[in-house]
């Protein structure tokens, strides 16, 4: 059945009526920079900017965060990064030297992502991990866990097949020396720890003084709600299994950290259509930069507002593209006559990034495909159509004017003269597809095939008006020798 309102907004009133008094709403998202990020993950990031819109249109305050989880450990090196990186491995990401220049592992994917985020509208306030945590801004969650070891123990037990081993620690330290976390716990006392480590280094250290340990996965989510006072959060089906970590992070903000458990939206991985390979500079992950070359900020958000989170969609490369950027657009026209219904108005407001108080002015993408075959020089969307074509479009989109004319028959090239003829009356599209219509009357599939030959050598191509008209002296260049 439809749902009559719009999901963001449904989520936003569930927000306020968990907490109706709270004063900042806190909505929260985050990724572990640990590559390219996938155009999946950008499923996340966008659910959380539009219920974060949401509430502000109903007059609420509200705190976006993104963490860049960038203290997680680098675990595996991805098919764009040298495979020397491999003797890295153990260590914080944001501690990795960077494969692509300066600045570390962590910041480089972290920019590429964040470069395309403002691209898209999405401005959140980035929390990098790594940062809070050499600040030891998280000590007192760590003492928590550490006191209620057995506590968590039990909880995650519930859910394992394997119990935890009996020197299972909440968290793990990377080591002063190395700096990786190929470590071992020996004693915890109070806020002291005593670890030694694979390299032949131990030591003892006060972790309110020296920010080099981490909670785990699955303690440091509910760790990190409560830190923050987190609302909402959605998650992917990597933490949205039956006994996941979202099933253990809610009884363990509870239990162990007495906090509240965010409002969660389960969010489904997009598939994608079309398009053979995917750029190998982003180590074949499809991400965010790759999808903008395609399609415009406005209308990739429109693929992901239209859906609700927990329903599955693809992202489409091949001609399929042109149906989707004719659905946005005559989605816009409805906004802007008033002939709309209230949900698809929603939507179109979330797709924009700013919205205009008067409709845009914009060239469909299936024109464009004739106009930037054309030479010419067209910004914008062009520039999408262009790359498209180059990278994805199908054979039968792809078109070029020749610059002869093979032999003909004495009927081909009456027909063909005619048709040079009728180019000097400067008429407009309409008119000009009509009257080609009149010289082919008798044989209309005929006459169509027979210029499309001759003018770009092939059985059909885009609107023939549209063609001639767009590549108006190449052609009159073509026919001037009948
Ligand atoms: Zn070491």
């Amino acid at each position: 059945m439809a749902e009559k309102f719009f999901w963001a907004d449904q989520i936003a009133d569930d927000i306020i009526k968990k907490n109706p008094k709270k004063n900042i709403y806190v909505c929260a998202s985050g990724i572990t920079p640990s590559g390219s990020v996938h155009i999946g993950n950008f499923r996340e990031v966008i659910t959380t900017d539009l219920v974060v819109r949401a509430l502000k249109d109903k007059g609420k305050k509200v705190r976006f965060i993104y963490s860049w989880d960038d203290f997680d450990r680098f675990r595996k090196v991805p098919a764009n990064v040298p495979k020397e990186w491999e003797k890295y491995i153990g260590m914080p990401l944001s501690d990795v030297m960077s494969p692509f220049g300066k600045g570390s592992y962590a910041e480089h994917f972290e920019k590429e992502f964040e470069d395309s985020l403002k691209e898209v509208g999405i401005e959140p306030e980035f929390i990098r991990q790594s940062e809070m945590n050499k600040k030891c801004e998280y000590a007192e969650e760590i003492k928590t866990a550490l006191d209620n070891k057995d506590e968590i123990v039990k909880i995650l037990n519930k859910y394992r097949k394997e119990r935890l081993k009996e020197d299972w620690w909440p968290i793990s330290v990377y080591c002063e020396k190395c700096r990786k976390d190929f470590t071992r716990i020996l004693n915890v006392e109070n806020y002291e720890i005593e670890y030694e480590c694979d390299c032949g280094f131990s030591g003892k250290f006060d972790f309110r003084k020296k920010g080099i340990v981490k909670l785990v996965w699955r303690v440091d989510w509910p760790a990190r709600w409560k830190h923050e006072g987190v609302d909402f959060e959605p998650g992917g089906i990597d933490h949205s299994t039956p006994g996941g970590s979202y099933t253990t992070a809610k009884e363990i903000v509870k239990k162990i950290y007495k906090g509240r458990v965010p409002l969660y939206e389960f969010y489904e991985w997009v598939r994608i259509k079309g398009g053979k390979e995917f750029s190998s500079s982003s180590g074949n992950v499809l991400t965010l930069k790759d999808v903008l070359e395609i399609y415009e900020p406005e209308v990739l958000r429109y693929l992901f507002v239209a859906t609700r989170p927990n329903k599955g969609f693809q992202i489409s490369f091949d001609n399929d593209v042109i149906k989707i950027y004719e659905d946005y657009d005559n989605l816009e026209e409805r906004y802007y006559s008033g002939k709309i219904d209230e949900k698809d108005k929603r939507i179109y407001e979330l797709s924009q990034i700013k919205l205009a108080k008067k409709k845009p002015e914009r060239i469909g993408f299936r024109h464009l495909i004739t106009l930037v075959q054309s030479s010419k020089k067209i910004s914008g969307r062009g520039e999408k159509v262009k790359n498209w074509l180059e990278k994805y479009a199908g054979d039968d989109m792809k078109f070029e004017v020749k610059d002869k004319i093979g032999k003909l028959s004495k009927k081909e090239k009456d027909i063909l003269i005619k048709v040079r003829d009728l180019l000097k009356k400067n008429l407009d599209e309409k008119n000009l597809q009509n009257e080609l219509y009149e010289i082919g009357r008798d044989d209309v599939k005929g006459f169509f095939q027979l210029v499309y030959r001759i003018l770009i050598g092939k059985k059909n191509g885009p609107r023939l008006a549209g063609l001639i008209l767009a590549n108006k002296e190449k052609v009159a260049r073509l026919l001037k020798d009948l």
